[in-house]
């Protein structure tokens, strides 16, 4: 059988190598306890270096970068377009109201007499 913690072949019907009891036999945990072992598939899938993406060639990042550049060019259009008619709604709500001009915007109570 091979042992569960380091791989080498254990004696028989031994969960455990010779050299790993041994080690263990140094640092006894009581029964019951989960422990966790090491995975040799996660070992192997950990060494692996991570996919990378494959370097795109200079037409394929001319043909990324117009891509990009084309969208960037649509949502500022729209935000132009947005804006636009933000601003010609404000202007017309701001003629349509009798808004007194600047300096004028006050009115004088007569009815607050002193006497
Ligand atoms: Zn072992």
């Amino acid at each position: 059988m091979v042992c569960l913690k380091c791989g080498r072949d254990a004696a028989g019907e031994q969960v455990f190598c010779d050299s790993c009891l041994s080690i263990m036999e140094e640092s006894p945990v009581k029964p019951g306890t989960p422990v966790l072992l090491p995975s040799p598939k996660k070992q192997t899938a950990a060494k692996k270096a991570p996919h990378r993406k494959r370097a795109l060639s200079p037409e394929e990042q001319v043909i990324h970068l117009r891509k990009a550049l084309r969208r960037m060019y649509l949502c500022v259009g729209v935000l132009i377009v947005v804006l636009g008619m933000a601003t010609a709604l404000l202007v017309y709500e701001i003629l349509q109201k009798d808004v007194p001009a600047i300096g004028q915007n006050y009115t004088i109570d007569t009815t607050m007499n002193t006497e």
